[in-house]
């Protein structure tokens, strides 16, 4: 495995490595830029194959908060942790106890909160070591899961993207293919079926497929097909790493908007739907509703008063306006949206 000359060393800041014999803890902290304020970024645990993919996976998930926060414009940073599920793992309190103090280590230069395998009991876990920790649930102090906000800000983004392609935001008649029903999906969907669009959806659970159909007359797909429904958006809410040489010539969508983090496999693919007439809202544009959240939580927390949910969503609801922003520019200067979004965010940071 190398570090200083890996593929997704982006002038990282820091790169943070703990071990813990006792606990089985080998976890990552990567903080990729702090000049707009401390970086911010979850806790994902998941069982990577080997060192290398988590380094990789926490140098691209940092790399992607800076830019996120920077678009949105939040006076953070970007930083992320993954903790490696290898065999025997177990997510004891004494391991959140260690990766806790880890992170308090860092006297406020990372604050950490919820991501994919960590929940608001976690995070409350993890404050018993720190305070620099977002997303505990509402009533011990913290914002909850930001999952909801997330969604909404998927919600939105579409909108603005049925509008940049068909003229219109109603999304009454809209099929959308939403791939992943979790947190993030299951709620988008809530919100599409509430405002009349035509839903197809797929999960490796088939419980939660059924469960969507019923709840939304939802068509469910096998998830090897999803590629290939015959629909206006394609909105990826499961993993990264989608839209890639396997996938992008199937897509019928003109709109690919989702959730999920990196979801281009690079930056090749943004261009190759540029080209194609694919609107692709980024995804660390559209998905930023639950880093809103965590800022504001942040803000409550360093003016010592108490969380407000109902200042959030005006924020939110704004990525439509950032979204469109992007959109223009790529149209004025014929680049890909992926690439008009990173300049703006990089201008912010510069
Ligand atoms: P989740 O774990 O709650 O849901 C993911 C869902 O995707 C699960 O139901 C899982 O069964 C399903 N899935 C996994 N592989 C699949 C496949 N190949 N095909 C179809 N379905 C599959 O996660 P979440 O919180 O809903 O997050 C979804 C995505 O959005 C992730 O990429 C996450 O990084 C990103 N994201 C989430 C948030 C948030 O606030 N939760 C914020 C920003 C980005």
């Amino acid at each position: 495995m190398t570090v200083f000359s890996s593929a997704n060393l982006d002038n990282h800041e820091k790169v943070i490595f703990v071990n813990d014999n006792a606990t089985g803890l080998q976890a990552i902290i990567a903080i990729h830029n702090t000049k707009l304020g401390p970086a911010i970024g979850g806790l994902r645990f998941w069982p990577y194959q080997n060192e290398s993919e988590a380094l990789s996976d926490v140098l691209r998930l940092s790399r992607g908060m800076s830019y996120k926060c920077a678009i949105s414009k939040i006076p953070f940073g970007g930083g992320k942790t993954v903790v490696i599920q290898g065999d025997g793992f177990k997510k004891t309190p004494e391991l959140l106890s260690k990766i806790g103090q880890a992170i308090g280590d860092l006297n406020g230069q990372y604050i950490t909160g919820e991501d994919v395998g960590s929940t608001v009991e976690d995070m409350l876990s993890l404050r018993k070591e720190t305070d620099h920790v977002m997303g505990a649930p509402l009533e011990k102090g913290g914002s909850g899961d930001p999952s909801s906000m997330t969604a909404l800000g998927c919600f939105v983004g579409i909108k603005a993207s049925v509008k940049n392609r068909f003229n219109t935001d109603d999304l009454k008649g809209v099929r959308v293919a939403v791939q992943g029903l979790g947190n993030v999906g299951w709620n988008l969907c809530t919100r599409l079926h509430t405002a009349g669009a035509i839903l197809f959806v797929c999960d490796i659970s088939e419980s939660i497929s059924k469960r969507c159909a019923e709840a939304f007359g939802a068509t469910v797909i096998d998830i090897n097909n999803i590629y290939d429904a015959d629909v206006d958006v394609f909105s990826p809410c499961a993993m990264g790493g989608v839209i890639n040489d396997k996938t992008i010539s199937r897509l019928k969508a003109k709109v690919i908007a989702g959730g999920a983090n990196n979801q281009l496999a690079t930056e090749a693919h943004g261009k190759y739907l540029q080209e194609q007439g694919v609107l692709y809202a980024p995804d660390y544009v559209i998905n930023a509703g639950g880093v809103i959240q965590f800022a504001f939580e942040r803000q409550a927390y360093n003016e010592n008063k108490p969380f407000n949910p109902d200042l959030i969503k005006p924020k939110v609801v704004s990525i439509y306006n950032t979204l469109e922003d992007v959109f223009r520019m790529a149209e004025e200067e014929k680049i890909s949206t992926s690439l008009a979004a990173d300049r703006i965010a990089e201008e912010r940071m510069a």
